[in-house]
Order: C-alpha cells, then sequence, then structure tokens
C-alpha cells in the first residue's frame, strides 16, 4: 500500500521563499500565473515600516506590514522565520522560544490561520532549536541543505528542501522530476530561495524557466508547505487491522493510497474494508 497524494497524484511541487521583500511581489504573480503555490516566512519584528525610503541601490528591501497583508491573502502561506531574523543556535533558549513564538502569534494575528511553518533564519539548526520549535507548536522547520532528491522528509523539524533556485543543477532535477514514472513513493520537488536574488542576480529568467517546465502537468499536485505536511502527517494517523484488511482514517482529509495498481480514496472518519 503506497500513499497518494490528493486526487490520488504521485507528485508535489512546493516552494519556500524568505524574508518577505518586495520581490516576493513578482514571485507570487509568477506562482499564480502557473498555478502554483507556495510558503513565504516573515520577520514580523522587521517589517518596513511605511513612508520610509530605502537608499538608492538596497536590494534587500523588506515589505511594510501592508504591503504583506495586501499579498498574502489566503492562497500562499505565510510561515515563521523568527521575529528578528535571530541566528538561533547562539542565543539563550528562552529567547530561541520567544522568537519563534512571538513571531508565530504576529502573524497569526496579521494574517489569520493558525501558523504551523518556519524557516530557520540562516538555515542554522541544532538540537537545542529544534526542541524549542517543537515547544513552539511547529509542525514543520526547514533547513537549507540541498538533498537533490525527492524524498518526502521524515524528520519534519528538519526539512531538508530538494534545492536552491540556483543551484546548477536545478533543470536537471526539473527534468527528472517531470519524466519520473512507475514508482512506489510519492515524489516531492521543495524549492527554496529568497526573491531579491533574483534581483540581485538579474536572474528572474532562472525561475520562469522552471515554472514553465513544472506548471500544468497533471500528475503535480501544486500545494503550500503546510499542506503537504498536515496531508503526509495525517496518512501516519490512518491504524489498520492486524491482518490489514480494514483501515480507519482518524483525519479530518480524504486520504489517497495505491493497493494493487488500483487508487482509492479513505474518507474522513471512513473504516474502508479492502
Ligand atoms: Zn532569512
Amino acid at each position: 500500500m503506497f500513499l497518494r497524494f490528493p486526487g490520488g497524484l504521485v507528485k508535489a511541487l512546493t516552494f519556500s521563499y524568505d524574508d518577505g521583500v518586495e520581490q516576493d511581489m513578482r514571485l507570487v504573480k509568477l506562482m499564480d500565473e502557473h498555478g502554483m503555490k507556495g510558503t513565504f516566512n516573515l520577520n514580523s519584528g522587521q517589517f518596513t515600516p511605511e513612508g520610509f525610503a530605502f537608499a538608492p541601490g538596497t536590494i534587500h528591501r523588506r515589505m511594510t506590514l501592508a504591503q504583506n497583508k495586501a499579498l498574502f491573502t489566503g492562497r500562499h502561506e505565510v510561515a515563521v522565520h523568527c521575529l528578528t531574523h535571530a541566528y538561533l543556535p547562539d542565543i539563550s533558549q528562552e529567547r530561541m522560544v520567544y522568537e519563534i513564538v512571538k513571531d508565530r502569534e504576529n502573524l497569526e494575528r496579521e494574517f489569520g490561520g493558525i501558523v504551523r511553518g518556519m524557516a530557520y533564519p540562516y538555515g542554522a539548526v541544532d538540537d537545542a532549536t529544534v526542541e524549542a520549535v517543537r515547544c513552539c507548536g511547529i509542525r514543520y522547520a526547514r533547513t537549507t541543505r540541498s538533498t537533490h532528491a525527492f524524498r518526502i522528509p521524515q524528520d519534519w523539524l528538519r526539512l531538508d528542501p530538494t534545492c536552491h533556485h540556483d543551484d546548477p543543477l536545478l533543470m536537471d532535477l526539473a527534468d527528472r522530476f517531470v519524466e519520473a514514472r512507475n514508482f512506489n513513493e510519492v515524489k516531492l520537488f521543495y524549492l527554496w530561495g529568497h526573491a531579491y536574488e533574483f534581483e540581485a542576480n538579474n536572474n528572474w529568467q532562472v525561475i520562469q524557466r522552471f515554472m514553465d517546465r513544472l506548471a500544468g502537468r497533471d500528475d503535480i499536485w501544486y500545494a503550500t508547505n503546510i499542506e503537504i505536511c498536515d496531508y503526509v502527517l495525517a496518512w501516519k494517523q490512518v491504524y489498520a487491522s492486524v491482518d490489514g484488511r480494514r483501515l480507519h482514517n482518524p483525519t479530518s482529509f480524504t486520504l489517497w493510497f495505491e493497493e494493487g495498481g488500483q487508487v482509492r480514496a479513505l474518507a474522513p472518519g471512513e473504516t474502508l474494508a479492502l
């Protein structure tokens, strides 16, 4: 029996972009045009004040709160990137907790919802950081270590992305992902970066080309980070009879799986005889 994504799909694509910069506006527009969804990791203690004028040539321009609220209206996910973009391994654990939980509280107040995602500032993570993240009700937290693979994360609090958008292997990986056929385990392409880098490196064509390659495919689920995390973790809650002939779904998700070449759905609360 193998997990399938909603609708029986075998692949998922998601994006994770950090710091809440002005260039996110163009990136969101590209995602929307390509039918894709992403996660934006914000530092709620560092929104740019209204009326602030950046020095000419400034590339890392954080958005104001109003700009963020106008951009993120529910389609894409807003997630924790810590209150002040602190380097977590170098601060006390109670300060870590404050950086995470205060950011989470601010984001929930301003954007609604229940924020449970995070990206580590600077990608910096150690055991104490993970412990703090867990205490703050975070379900997944992203690192910056590329796997160059499409595995479903085993440790969601050390979620390693497939690659950064400037990775020289980006389009090779995109081709491999699109062309992959006849496999059992579902595949996840997880891309991360900062949208200001497209302006700094003058390479918006990189993300345009990537999206063009992966858009509009009927075997890919285009989802935010938390949608994928919640779905996969819901599957872990399904329980089965000893003989494996009865499955029960205690969650609020319709869960899809493949058994003997047949794709089936398990409704919320359903007990299914196989
Ligand atoms: Zn950052």
